[in-house]
């Protein structure tokens, strides 16, 4: 049985296994999101969480494609 975690960027369900990209927003999940600031960049996803969740709320992932219709946690 897997453990489950909600994407650090948009919330979807993703598997808590390090380096799992969320299927939604394309954020590659290090699993140690908690011990970075909101805006300091983040190594494995090359931008800041914040920067993430801009994308994010302009309807884009995090490589700057549309994003599939519809977040899978509403
Ligand atoms: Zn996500």
């Amino acid at each position: 049985m897997s453990i489950i975690v909600k994407c650090p960027i948009c919330g979807t369900i993703i598997e808590d296994e390090p380096y799992t990209e969320c299927s939604y927003c394309g954020w590659g999940y290090t699993g140690v999101e908690v011990c970075y600031d909101l805006d300091e960049k983040e190594d494995y996803n090359l931008m800041s969480m914040d920067q993430a969740k801009e994308l994010v709320a302009k309807g884009l992932n995090i490589w700057g494609e549309p994003l599939p219709k519809g977040p899978e946690t509403k």
